[in-house]
């Protein structure tokens, strides 16, 4: 997963450029849903949040670092999920 740093000035360019629905606002800036990012593996080559970014706050979170495999497979359940 990627992670938004306190850098975030709140512009909400993300937000709609994310194509798991994992971002949201925050109680205080916008924050990524570690189980919804997918780091855009199976949508895109980069991810979107990063590109769209003003401020490049937003880094991979070292709390949750996934594999490809693992990332494709939290894909596929959020498709399940529908
Ligand atoms: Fe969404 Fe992709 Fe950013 Fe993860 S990396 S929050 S899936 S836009
Ligand atoms: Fe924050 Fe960057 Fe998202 Fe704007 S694009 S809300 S600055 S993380």
């Amino acid at each position: 997963s990627l992670k938004i740093n306190d850098l975030c000035v709140n512009c909400d360019v993300c937000e709609p450029a994310c194509p798991n629905q994992a971002i949201s606002m925050g109680p205080e800036i916008y924050i990524i849903d570690p189980a919804r990012c997918t780091e855009c593996v199976g949508h895109f080559d980069e991810p979107q949040c990063v590109m769209v970014c003003p401020v490049e706050c937003i880094d991979p979170d070292p709390d949750v670092v996934e594999t490809q495999e693992q990332l494709l497979s939290k894909l596929e359940r959020l498709r399940e999920q529908g």
